[in-house]
């Protein structure tokens, strides 16, 4: 009987491994670390659940929705409390609501009269048709203008990556706004147009995807998937070399300080991409993931901070806050969790969970957690009015957090179809490869596991016939 191995027990790995398990092929997953889950923590403690890592999980696409069916976790999901709707952008020193409909865009003050002008000039901004790749930033600004840039974009582009717009690649970071732009010639005639054709292929925007978490947390997802998949979950078992052989594929793990082999018929690689960089790949065409290691991965801390509800000035009557760089504050952006799920704070209490480091500030990331306090205190004093001293802080330092789409990235996701190609058997998946957020991860999980099953069943027609 074929085996699988999947390297890597975040998200993508689990997801793979439990539909390969669903398609009755024997699978084995490896994880170095002594946790499943990834990047993906969520803590209880003193009637907090703190979340470092994703809060929320964005339902893109069915499969998502399909996922939590299959694992039978439906009466967990957690829908977030609809009075969260608001999401600020500080600009002039404090959160400003964002509009939430053309008629809010044009009496909002976020944006001055000229930016308010450049949205309705942008149906008339002429396409580019040189297909040069263009970072964020100078897409923006030639359909926008500067102030969309500097007081929007920025501050989203910090709360989703990390990173910095004018390094992020457009087409590679978000490639449904360079195809708004190749196809409808622009981005607000492209959204308008769009929506029936989303709909025929059961997609959702990411900004209208509705979002949910479980009762106990995110962890609760990468917690059921690895109980269901039981004995077949190797944690503390880092895979170091993979050599190809006539059967499928040798894996050399280390464990608990001593080296062992294993035989698989395929591998699925659902790590990182700086892990890949270093992973020894002996196929029978040479071939090499070390460029890889040149991925950036800014670092990045989560501090949750508890206070009494009391000594907290600002409604809470939101999502969260992002901030741009030009705003002038340490932190990246905060979510307001216990709005979010009123589950999240013990009663009388909020929970606000900030980002901090990133691109922007990277050596922000690496400071004593006393000093990430203390600047994420002093930010949220001035932007929330937080008054007291906090009931409860916790923090996590991710040296390597999140892979940033630079323009150029195209030569990467190039070399990693290069190595499919040359290493047959050999499969690649995850946030490095298929979209940075939970849901591109757990979609690329599910179709990863697709194509081992095409993989396997080809592979057993061509041995039948040999
Ligand atoms: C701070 C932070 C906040 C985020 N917030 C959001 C959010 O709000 N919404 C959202 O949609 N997304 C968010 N994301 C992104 C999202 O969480 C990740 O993209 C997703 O969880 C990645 O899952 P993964 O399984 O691909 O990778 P990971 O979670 O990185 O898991 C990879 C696993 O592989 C293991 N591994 C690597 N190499 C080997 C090896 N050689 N042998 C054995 N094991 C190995 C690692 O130990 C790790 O456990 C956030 C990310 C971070 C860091």
């Amino acid at each position: 009987m074929k085996s699988v191995a999947v390297i890597g027990g975040g998200i993508t790995g689990l997801t793979a491994a439990f539909y390969l398990r669903r398609k009755n092929i024997p699978v084995t997953l490896y994880e170095a670390s002594g946790r499943v889950g990834g990047v993906i923590q969520s803590l209880h403690k003193d009637g907090y659940i703190a979340e470092f890592g994703p809060n929320t999980i964005l339902e893109t696409s069915p499969k998502i929705g399909q996922l939590i069916r299959d694992a039978n976790l439906e009466s967990r999901k957690l829908d977030p409390d609809p009075k969260a709707e608001n999401r600020y952008v500080v600009r002039y020193n404090h959160p400003v609501a964002m509009p939430g409909s053309p008629l809010g865009f044009f009496t909002t003050n976020l944006f001055t009269f000229k930016a308010k002008l450049a949205v309705l000039r942008e149906p008339f901004v002429p396409a580019r048709r040189d297909g040069k790749e263009e970072s964020i930033a100078e897409f923006v600004v030639r359909r926008l203008g500067r102030e969309f840039l500097d007081h929007a974009i920025d501050a989203l582009v910090g709360g989703v990556y990390a990173g910095d717009p004018n390094k992020l690649s457009v087409q590679q970071a978000f490639p449904k706004l360079a195809q708004l732009e190749a196809k409808y010639g622009s981005m607000i005639k492209g959204q308008i147009l769009g929506v029936r054709e989303r709909k025929k292929r059961g997609e959702v925007a990411k900004d209208r995807a509705p979002k949910f978490s479980f009762d106990e947390g995110l962890q609760v997802l990468p917690d059921t998937l690895r109980e269901i998949l039981g004995d077949s979950v190797q944690l503390n078992t880092a895979v170091t070399k993979l050599t190809q052989t006539a059967e499928g594929w040798t894996l050399v793990l280390r464990k608990e300080g001593r080296e062992i082999s294993a035989e698989h018929s395929a591998v699925i690689y659902c790590g990182t991409a700086h892990r890949l960089a270093e992973l020894q790949i002996q196929s029978k065409t040479p071939v090499s993931a070390a460029p890889l290691s040149e991925i950036r991965y800014p670092p990045v801390a989560s501090v949750v901070l508890g206070f009494r509800r009391e000594d907290v000035t600002h409604p809470l009557d939101g999502f969260g806050m992002l901030i741009p760089k030009i705003a002038g504050f340490k932190i990246l952006g905060s979510i307001i969790s216990s709005s979010l799920f009123s589950n999240r704070a013990p009663a009388g209490h909020v929970t606000l969970t900030s980002y901090v480091g990133g691109e922007r500030y990277p050596e922000l990331a690496a400071l004593p957690a006393e000093e990430l306090y203390r600047i994420t205190c002093e930010d949220l004093k001035t932007l929330l009015a937080v008054r007291g001293e906090p009931t409860f802080q916790h923090c996590v330092f991710y040296p390597k957090a999140i892979p940033q789409y630079n323009v150029g990235y195209g030569r990467y996701r190039d070399l990693m179809n290069e190595i499919e190609a040359k290493a047959p058997g050999l499969f690649l998946a995850g946030h490095y490869r298929d979209g940075i957020s939970l849901s591109d991860s757990i979609v690329s999980g599910c179709n990863v596991a697709d194509r081992i099953g095409i993989f396997l069943a080809t592979d057993e027609t061509q041995i039948e016939h040999r």
